[in-house]
């Protein structure tokens, strides 16, 4: 089955996503009430499950409001780390395969350590797959890590990045450009790189997201994904991916 998620801007750069299965939907990070109530309203959808990446405020602020409004659809969120205060709805972890009442196919949780610790990915089955991936992995960057190590964060992205290439990646922020400014400093001769801001400037200049990316594409795009590259290692005088990766979030923290 072929579905195409769509994205709801909200806030200054966020997305909340909507996947589409006939009259059926599933939102994911609903940071905000309102949007997703229009949108789901305008074309005449049921809301049958809310699937929460992690539990900072731009993710959750409509999550309370939004399930109250639709109290048949689950609600699936990471099961709480010692800091947080535990968010209401099924607790899920990493490996596990969600069973959503009147969606076709199944939905997979992959557990992505990193920006938080209990940060979780969905993976929808379906052609191509689709995948939402919070703040983890950005259209040419990654989250920031806020409570994971770099070597967390890499191991999780490095997951993503083995998913088949054809994956529809939905990041939760519209990144994309000020990712590449900084992508490009890294590797200034990826002829990838320099066709793919050519691409986004324009669709960001006619106000079109950038988003999603694919697999295949953030693969030789993003600098993130790109640690084991030897090229680069040398370049960046790293002996590793490990330290590339370290060396490379640490550089964007102040770029
Ligand atoms: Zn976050």
């Amino acid at each position: 089955m072929h579905l195409i998620p769509e994205a709801i801007p909200i806030l200054q750069d966020n997305y909340i996503w909507l996947l589409r299965q006939g009259a059926n939907a599933i939102v994911v990070d609903p940071g905000q009430y309102q949007p997703v109530a229009d949108y789901l309203q305008q074309h005449q959808l049921t809301l049958r499950a809310i699937l929460v990446t992690h539990q900072h405020p731009d993710h959750i602020g409509g999550l309370a409001e939004l399930s109250a409004a639709w109290p048949d659809a689950d609600v699936f969120v990471p099961v709480a780390s010692t800091t947080d205060k535990q968010l209401a709805g099924r607790q899920i972890e990493d490996g596990d395969l969600l069973d959503i009442a009147g969606w076709q196919g199944s939905v997979t949780v992959l557990g992505v350590p990193g920006h938080t610790l209990n940060h979780l990915a969905y993976l929808v089955d379906c052609t191509p797959q689709v995948l939402f991936c919070g703040d983890t992995l950005f259209s040419a960057g990654c989250g920031r890590l806020f409570e994971g190590s770099p070597a967390q964060m890499l191991q999780s992205l490095q997951r993503l990045a083995a998913l088949p290439e054809s994956t529809l990646v939905c990041c939760a922020h519209e990144y994309t450009l000020a990712n590449l400014r900084f992508a490009l400093e890294v590797e200034p001769e990826n002829q990838a790189l320099v066709e793919y801001q050519r691409h986004a400037s324009t669709l960001r200049s006619g106000g079109v997201p950038t988003l999603p990316s694919q697999i295949g594409l953030e693969r030789s795009v993003n600098p993130f994904l790109r640690c084991n590259e030897l090229l680069l290692q040398q370049r960046w005088s790293q002996p590793d991916a490990l330290s590339l990766f370290t060396f490379l979030r640490q550089w964007k923290n102040r770029f």
